[in-house]
């Protein structure tokens, strides 16, 4: 369950950038720091403390042109690409270098060597669409498939995201759910290039101007792939048809939310039994997959709707299906009609987007997601100060102390269930920067002028490295994101939380900067990610990561309550995306999100404590301490999206945006009222101040 996931970064990963040979490289931004006079003092901090704290930052920071937002973590964000670029520029051009340098330095080279990618055209994936262009008869659509599947680098299991990005259907090894200690092999819903099954069922002009914008890209790739135009429309019809009746049997997100919906565990007879049209033996050998001791199928409706569409549509539609879906997948690796056809519909039309970025960008970032840890490697050797790791390991173990309390001094508890709570928040393993080891690549070919090539044989290597998990008992020490990742985890199987190195830059955690500031924002990032464990699916595994419900009745009665408090405060129209927010589907990452406030400010206030300091003491700017607190949360959560991007925000995803993860979360506090002076009435102040963690 991640905390946030950068919108418009996976939609700009996927889509690309337009590189010009005499582009000058930039130089390293500068980094946020924690600055008192940001706020607006014009502004009544009891109205809008988002508009307070950010109004002036988002005026100075308009959303760049290559972006579809801006934010204190787009920039850190960029910031960490252009790390990346100096230490792949350096591999790049080292004449004695390591293994690791060589494939890290070509891969970059390759990817940013434009005119090779652009002479060889479509070439690259020709091996791919022959393959397709041979599918003869539906029997031969598992070997199809599996040789997509090796192809096609592999999404992350990603419990509040509608739908694993994929190709048909996903695959992954993720641990049993009654047993964490075990992997098993999982499938998943997939197959559908819009971002959620809404975008293909919902019934307002929005959602039927996109779904038309589409139905041309769709023409448009098929058409640059070499089929004349008639064809590629007709063509298009038969690929929004086939998604859309994956849409249709695709589960439901907020339904999705309930890990117990997801485990539906089988032996493989079973399984073949829900599409008896697909020979998944045949499958999963294709794979070179060990075999599983039981497959998860995280949503059978979705495969019995897969066994229809096999048995309805002709092979011709199932060849332009799988071409279309090949392309999508592998066009930002391409020549630039490609590239630039694929950024129009999902950067443009989809995020907002005005531009590409710059090419070394998008060759950093790709970098990053197929060699991660070779990459990573080289960042945190250069960037991140071990001094960093000390400081945010006493920091967590400070916050998880007042999530101790916080169990023990809750009214609505049982003592049973606060034992348990207990073991749980001890057995969880806190993982800081970067891995112990180092995933070693060396199989992994890449060469300087095979940039798709290079794409291809990461994606195989990952897929391949997954699938022999199978069986086999879980690795807790395991990361999945990469070090320069602004970004961080809860994974509730393993009952681990997660910071990498990538997120542990100003402005969220500063060195030089005082403890009120810290807490307020990396601070608030940390609790997030623990209260993670015990909000409305954490709550439900115990502390070895199985799905075991360890409440008694009357203490889930309660939780849900107060859950219910902040699913309805959260279930608001959202007027800068154009649609209502859910608070079924935020309630996790909402929970999290005032969880994660309150915890860090008791940690806070024990740390001043014990440097005989208080909360009340007037600091540098002429704030208090908590004031300093409050803002500093506030700054890290400056940004904001385009209306296209928040749009797929809030139908698609569990974070609530940047506004209201400031506002709902402290007009639930007493505390911020203190602090500002703000009363009961006030829009910072919410009649019914919602409280679980
Ligand atoms: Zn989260």
């Amino acid at each position: 369950m991640r905390l946030f996931r950068l919108l418009g970064v996976p939609l700009l990963v996927g889509c690309a950038l337009l590189a010009r040979a005499a582009e000058p490289p930039d130089a390293m931004p500068s980094l946020e720091r924690f600055n008192p006079d940001q706020v607006d003092k014009t502004l009544d901090p009891c109205s809008d403390f988002f508009q307070y704290a950010c109004g002036k930052w988002l005026k100075a920071n308009p959303i760049p042109a290559d972006q579809a937002s801006t934010g204190t973590s787009t920039k850190l964000f960029i910031w960490n690409t252009s790390a990346v670029r100096n230490t792949l520029e350096d591999a790049a051009n080292a004449t004695q270098r390591t293994p690791v340098e060589q494939q890290a330095g070509d891969y970059y080279a390759a990817c940013m060597d434009e005119a090779t990618i652009n002479k060889r055209g479509i070439e690259p994936l020709k091996p791919e669409l022959d393959r397709i262009d041979g599918l003869r008869n539906k029997a031969q659509l598992p070997e199809v498939i599996a040789s997509i599947h090796q192809v096609i680098r592999p999404a992350d299991l990603n419990f509040i995201d509608a739908a694993y990005q994929g190709v048909l259907f996903g695959l992954y090894a993720q641990p049993d759910f009654d047993n964490a200690r075990v992997v098993l092999a999982a499938i998943d819903q997939s197959g559908m290039g819009l971002p959620g099954r809404e975008f293909y069922l919902n019934d307002d002009a929005k959602s039927k101007d996109i779904r038309e914008k589409y139905l041309k890209h769709i023409a448009k790739l098929l058409e640059l792939s070499g089929e004349p135009a008639t064809r590629a429309a007709a063509d298009a019809q038969v690929v929004l048809s086939m998604e859309t009746s994956l849409a249709k049997a695709a589960m439901d997100i907020v339904v999705r939310r309930d890990p117990k919906n997801q485990n539906n565990k089988m032996p493989l007879a079973q399984v073949q039994a829900l599409t008896p049209s697909f020979n998944w033996s045949r499958y999963f050998a294709a794979m070179h997959a060990p075999s599983s001791p039981q497959y998860l199928v995280l949503a059978p409706d979705f495969f019995r709707g897969m066994e229809k569409l096999i048995a309805s549509e002709s092979i011709e539609h199932w060849r332009a299906y799988l071409r279309y879906s090949t392309l999508t997948f592998s066009a930002s690796f391409m020549s630039q009609p490609f590239l630039e056809e694929n950024f129009d519909f999902f950067g443009r039309q989809l995020s907002g987007s005005k531009q590409l970025q710059p090419r070394w960008r998008r060759c950093s970032q790709n970098a990053d997601a197929d060699l991660g840890e070779a990459v990573g490697q080289a960042y945190v050797a250069r960037y991140f100060p071990p001094e960093n790791k000390q400081r945010m390991v006493e920091m967590v173990k400070a916050i998880e102390a007042s999530l101790h309390q916080d169990i023990d001094s809750a009214t609505w508890m049982s003592p049973q269930t606060k034992k348990l709570a207990h073991v749980k928040l001890s057995a969880q393993v806190d993982k800081i920067a970067y891995p112990d080891h180092w995933r070693d690549y060396s199989s992994v070919v890449i060469k300087r002028d095979d940039y798709l090539g290079n794409m291809q044989r990461a994606a195989s290597f990952e897929i391949n490295r997954r699938l022999a998990k199978f069986g086999k008992p879980a690795d807790r020490y395991e990361w999945g994101m990469t070090p320069p990742t602004v970004n961080a985890y809860e994974d509730s199987q393993s009952n681990t939380i997660n910071f990498p190195a990538g997120f542990l830059q100003p402005p969220f955690f500063d060195g030089k900067a005082i403890d009120a500031v810290n807490y307020g924002a990396i601070g608030a990032v940390i609790g997030h990610e623990i209260t993670h464990g015990f909000d409305d699916q954490g709550r439900k595994f115990d502390d070895g990561g199985n799905l075991r419900d360890w409440w008694n009745a009357a203490d889930a009665a309660s939780y849900d309550e107060r859950d219910k408090c902040i699913q309805e405060e959260y279930t608001q129209d959202v007027p800068e995306a154009g649609v209502k927010q859910n608070g079924k589907l935020s309630a996790g990452e909402d929970t999290a999100d005032n969880g994660g406030v309150n915890l860090t400010l008791a940690a806070l206030q024990s740390t001043l404590k014990s440097q005989g300091k208080d909360l009340e003491d007037v600091i540098d700017g002429g704030l208090t301490e908590l004031q300093t607190f409050f803002v500093s949360y506030a700054n890290a959560w400056c940004g904001e999206l385009r209306p296209e991007a928040a749009r797929t925000a809030v139908m698609t995803q569990g974070h609530s945006l940047n506004r209201y993860r400031v506002n709902n979360v402290l007009a639930n506090m007493p505390e911020f009222a203190h602090a500002f002076g703000c009363h009961t009435g006030q829009p910072m102040v919410h009649a019914n101040q919602c409280r679980v963690w």
